[in-house]
This record gives C-alpha cells, structure tokens and sequence, in this order.
C-alpha cells in the first residue's frame, strides 16, 4: 500500500477534482495520509489562474519537495492548472518533480505512478498535459471527505466566456458539461454517504448544458436532483447573471431544496466598463435580472463579485459602483483590485490604474458592504432558521457548528450552536440570539 499524500489548492472545483483523484487512488490499493510527512508519494493538484496563486503553488511544491531530501517521499506529482498553464517549464525550475499531469488528465495518475515505480527515470520528468477533454474524469466519482454534510458538484469545467481579465479558459478549455444523469448518480452517491447540501459549481453554472447534443438546460438538472429523496438542499454558486431566467427564477421560489441564496459575480456595475471587461451584461440587465430575483424569491439572500481599478476605470465609474453597492442588493461581497494577469487581454489595456488608487477604491467598497452584511446578519437574531449541522467547531470543542441556507461553505460566516445537540449532517430548527462579525449563535429549538 503506497503511503500518498494529495494536498489541494484553489477553487472548490479543485476540490472536486483532488476528491474524483483520492477516490481513484483508493480504489486502486493507495494508502491516503492526512499528512505529506511520512507519504512515500506526494501530489498537490495547483491553481494558476492568477499570480498570486501561481507563486503559492510554486511555494507549495518546494516546501514539499523538502520532504523528497529529508523525509520519506520518493515520488513528487504535480497536477491541475500550474502544469496545463505552463507545462514542463515548471520541472526545469523545479527538479525534483517527478510526474506532472494537466487539469483533465488526474484519471491517468494512480497507473502512471505504478509505472514509475517500476522503471523510475531519475532525474527525467514524465509529462501528461493533454489538451483539456473532460469526458472521462467527469465520470469519476468523488471520495467524499469529512465533514461529510456538505460536498461541491462540478457541474461542467472549462468557459466558453472570454472575460478580458481572465486566463481560466486558456487553462480550462471551453465549456464541457456533465451529462445530466451522471450528474444525477454522482449526486445520489453522495446523499448515501451523508451528504445533506450539495453545492453546484463551474466557471459559470447558468451556461450548463449548452455544449451537450440534448442540451439540458441548469432548470432540469435543479428538478432531478431535487427528486433526490434524502437530499437537504441544493445551493448555486458561479451564476452569470445574464443567463439567469425567469424559469430558474420560479424554480428557484418554488422548490424547498433549493436554498434562496444564489452567488452572481457581476464584477462591476459601470457599462463601459462592463465592456472593456467583456462582460455579456450591461447595467440595465444587471439590474432587472436582480430585481425580478428579489420579488419572486422569498427571503432572497444574493452574493456577488466586484473588481475596481479595472484599466479605464473613471470616477465617475468607481462611482457608479460604490453607489450600486450602498444600495444593498447583495447580503454578501467579495471585492478585488483588478490584477493585470501576464497573458490576459486586458493587461495590456492602456489607462492602467495606480495600485494606491485602486486599494483605496477597494477599501471604499469593503466597508459599505461591511455595514451591509452586518445590518442583515442581526436583523437575524430572533427568527428561527435551518442549520445543517457539520460538527464541533475549530474554534471551541464546546460548540458545534453548522450553516444555514444563506451561509455558503468555505466564503460566508457559520452558526455556532451554544445551546442543545444534534448529530453532524443533521439539519435543525435552531433559534438565532446574536451575531458577531460574519457569524451567527444559536440555540436548537
Ligand atoms: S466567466 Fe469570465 S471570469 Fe469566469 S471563468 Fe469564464 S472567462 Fe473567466
């Protein structure tokens, strides 16, 4: 049993692939640690969508390539959006990668490690970077990890989108869609082994299915699992608002396992700036599409996505979204200063804007949003909400925690139950008597 390690980095999408992965690796007579430090094998499955996350990839793997001079590891993988970005380049810097594997290629890992073993080639990286064709991981089933309430189903991969400022459709390809029963099974594996929210993500969930001969439309897949007896609830990350319909809308009121929170990463608010980014949407559709959402969506919780300082960005614009954001429509945001990433076309954009100007524009958005979220948090206190419970918390073995529908995984605050019990994966009437920051206590009713 070869002692492995996979350490993920990035997006929950990632987290899908390093989950489809671990399961291959299981199934195929791998022993996974929790730990790098006494794995004989090492894999660390890369973001590289942006510099930042290129150089804490980078970091990563020399940090864990230590443990090839000092510790255990005598095989050291490199897989996902660091190698299909910039192939064997990333070996020449870094010699003591052994096996480097691209963001469609994670299926071909378990053999090609047992090939390796067999006839090592010292000092001679093997390469697997396959132009980007999904079929055959979008069937494998994922390891579901503790705490085993919640996991993500990758709904497609790759973007058909071509955002100015972005690289992930040069990594990821275009847009391949899941087929909508395999989707289905997946789903169904995971209720039977505990989960009770599945969260739906892709480069952009509102495009699903476009790229398949039956063309399944996101509506149809939100009804098929919604059949899915014993799952709790469904939850929608990455939609692109100007593919939100008035059908999903409904659905969205309609159906109880469907959570009524929805994240749209609008990016900006401005139409000529809209523009330069490539974005499909103007500020009219923006704002209808979010108003239609607010009416017909009881007790509506919307996340979005801001970037300021994109190149070109006047005043006047930063206005415009300063303004667009006081007005509450989102209960939470996410706000970044535009990064002119190496390669995208918006780099090379004239009218660049100074770094002091944008962190000061995004320091601006920051702490509007901030009163914003906090007002609607403890207008919380007092109402009885569904908390799917995912166990003790980080913080304090004396709490448990868990999240209600309008508290996404990994990005929005928790629910710290201070009063009664409940099993993990459980979901539970609880009431809310107070809030602190991003997070909301409780008591089980
Ligand atoms: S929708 Fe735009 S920002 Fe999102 S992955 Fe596609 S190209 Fe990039």
């Amino acid at each position: 049993m070869l002692k492995t390690a996979v350490v993920n980095l990035g997006c929950p999408k990632n987290e899908v692939d390093a989950e489809k992965l671990v399961y291959l690796l299981l199934k195929d007579g791998f022993q996974l640690l929790a730990e790098p430090d006494e794995a004989e094998i090492i894999i660390v499955n890369t973001c590289a969508f942006i510099q930042p996350a290129v150089e804490e990839a980078i970091n990563t793997i020399l940090y864990l390539a230590g443990f090839k001079n000092e510790g255990c590891c005598s095989i050291l993988v490199v897989a996902g959006c660091l190698p299909q970005r910039y192939g064997i380049t990333i070996s020449q810097e870094i010699p003591e990668i052994d096996l480097l594997f691209g963001t469609a290629d994670f299926h071909k890992i378990p053999a090609a490690i047992k090939k390796f073993l067999i006839s090592p080639r010292p000092g001679k990286t093997i390469c697997e970077i396959s132009s980007p064709d999904y079929s055959e991981l979008h069937t494998v089933p994922q390891q579901i990890t503790p705490p085993l309430a919640y996991s993500y189903l990758k709904i497609s991969e790759g973007c058909n989108n071509r955002c100015s400022y972005c690289m992930i459709p040069s990594i990821k390809g275009f847009q391949q869609s899941v087929p909508l029963e395999t989707l289905t099974m997946q789903a169904q594996h995971m209720v039977d082994a505990g989960v009770q929210e599945i969260n739906l993500v892709a480069q952009d969930i509102t495009a699903y299915g476009n790229d398949l001969t039956e063309k399944p439309k996101l509506t149809d897949l939100l009804k098929a699992l919604s059949r899915i007896p014993s799952l709790g609830r469904l939850r929608l990350l990455y939609a692109y608002s100007h593919r939100i319909t008035t059908e999903l809308i409904d659905l969205i009121a309609q159906e109880s396992k469907i959570c009524s929170y929805v994240d749209i990463p609008i990016q900006h608010i401005s139409d000529p700036v809209l523009a330069a980014m490539g974005r499909h949407d103007s500020s009219k559709d923006i704002c209808r599409t979010l108003e239609s959402m607010k009416k017909k969506i009881p007790d509506l919780f919307l996340r979005s996505t801001v970037i300021v300082g994109f190149p070109g960005e006047s005043e006047e614009d930063f206005s415009k979204l300063l303004n667009f954001v006081a007005e509450g429509f989102f209960d939470f945001l996410g706000a970044f200063s535009y990064w002119p990433e190496e390669g995208s076309r918006a780099a090379q954009f004239s009218q660049q804007i100074p770094t002091p100007l944008k962190e000061d524009r995004l320091q601006a958005i920051l702490e509007v949003q901030q009163s914003i979220t906090e007002k609607r948090l403890r207008a919380e206190i007092g109402r009885t909400r569904k908390v799917l419970i995912e166990g003790l918390s980080q913080e304090s073995d004396l709490l448990l925690q868990g999240r209600t529908a309008f508290q996404a995984p990994e990005i929005d605050g928790l629910t710290y139950i201070t009063e009664g019990d409940a099993e993990p994966g459980t979901i539970v009437d609880v009431e809310i008597h107070d809030c602190h920051e991003f997070d909301l206590f409780a008591r089980i009713k």
